[in-house]
């Protein structure tokens, strides 16, 4: 049951009320699948050995995606990864590969014994003309429907949709859906490659999925981030009946990536009710262990995890805080969730240009002193001007010195 306050966050009840959700098609539960070792390491700069491969499979696995993609066929490394992430077996994830809609591809997937292949190929006429060198639009579904029948022939899960849909039109759309969708695929995608539908424009374009291939097919999510919407677009798939979500660790991917499962997972349980499947708490834990092994760090404003999410300088949010933390929601009342929730540890306090009062007082009480109105002021002006001198945050051992000079001569 969804609740909009627990002992870890307070969201608001607006998002829930009926007038809002009334027509949405929101599933109990979504499944997340994990990109991060196909669309991760196309990231410039990004290279994950086979053992960081495997690694990062069994954190996913740990951290309760339902899915895990790799390409079989792009190389030995990533059939070797493959072949160990099988051998240790993994416990929530159903192991994929990406196969072009080529028998050879097809063959290597099921080689390595995995669960299914998400079929890939151009979603739209042009690009299938002019990259592919195909003829028609006809002549892209059908190879989509020859690997599909291929595909289940080895026994293996079919999920397809191809890529760049967004360029195609909806005709286009209803056509290679509903004809794959009676060739018995057993998930379809669209894939929004590069990242410019928008989230009523998915909500919409998800309704109108289901409707064209009935209740009985899963429909996954596939967003990029080129224009900041990765998430949002995931989540007005959901509202339009998606049940399967593709995203990243630490949103990486090509150019602004793709969606970010950590958004992905608290947003979907915390702003829809759709229950993921993730552990929370195992959240920030792995994408500190993503962005290591990718020597990529996590940008620090990123929501969710990025290092700035619990830190604050503010003058006002630490009176606030100082107000509130007596009270029973003292720990979130001015956050969306504690930092417990995702697997972090206490809130950070900055001391900079935004110091208050408040601030200031804790700050001497936390070095045993007691301070009177001008030395509190006294502080403030310090801190407020070595701030501008820095253009930056005042280390603790500065404060600790301005604190002693201004109130240690009276004591
Ligand atoms: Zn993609």
């Amino acid at each position: 049951m969804w609740l909009a306050e627990t002992d870890q966050y307070w969201v608001p009840t607006h998002n829930m009320m009926e007038e809002v959700i009334g027509d949405f098609h929101l599933p109990e539960r979504v499944t997340i699948y994990d990109n991060t070792l196909r669309e991760g390491e196309q990231t410039p700069g990004v290279v994950f050995r086979t053992e960081e491969k495997v690694e990062i499979a069994m954190t996913m696995d740990d951290l309760g995606v339902g899915g895990i993609e790799i390409f079989a066929a792009v190389s030995e490394d990533d059939r070797a990864a493959l072949r160990e992430i099988q051998r240790r077996g993994l416990k929530n994830a159903k192991v994929y590969s990406l196969a072009r809609c080529k028998k050879s591809d097809i063959d290597k997937a099921a080689e390595c014994g995995v669960y299914g292949v998400t079929l890939e190929g151009p979603s739209n006429g042009w690009t299938a003309e002019k990259v592919l060198g195909l003829k028609s639009y006809d002549q892209v579904v059908k190879n989509f429907v020859d690997a599909v029948k291929y595909a289940h022939s080895l026994g293996l899960h079919t999920s397809g949709g191809g890529w760049d849909s967004g360029r195609a039109t909806m005709a286009q759309l209803e056509y290679q859906y509903k004809t794959l969708a009676d060739a018995g695929i057993d998930e379809l995608h669209y894939g929004d490659t590069y990242g410019f539908t928008n989230p009523w424009t998915t909500a919409y374009i998800y309704r109108k999925m289901r409707e064209w291939v009935g209740p009985d097919i899963d429909l996954a999510t596939h967003f990029h981030n080129d224009f900041g919407l990765a998430t949002a677009n995931a989540m007005g798939a959901v509202i339009g009946g998606a049940t399967v979500v593709h995203g990243t660790m630490n949103g990486l991917g090509e150019r602004a990536g793709n969606a970010s499962i950590d958004e992905l997972a608290v947003d979907l349980e915390l702003l829809l009710g759709v229950k993921t499947g993730i552990d929370f708490s195992k959240l920030y834990p792995a994408s500190e262990k993503i962005a290591a092994i990718a020597k990529n760090p996590v940008n620090p404003n990123k929501p969710i995890t990025g290092e700035r999410e619990f830190k604050t300088g503010s003058g006002l949010v630490l009176d606030m805080w100082e107000k509130v933390g007596t009270t029973g929601r003292g720990r979130y009342a001015c956050l969306p969730f504690v930092p417990e929730m995702i697997g972090r540890k206490g809130v950070e306090i900055c001391i900079g240009k935004g110091v208050g009062a408040s601030s200031v007082r804790k700050l001497c009480r936390d070095r045993g002193y007691e301070p009177n109105q001008d030395q509190v002021r006294a502080i403030m002006a310090r801190i407020k001007e070595e701030a501008h001198m820095r253009k930056t945050l005042i280390p603790d051992y500065r404060v600790d010195a301005i604190v002693a000079e201004v109130c240690g001569a009276e004591q």
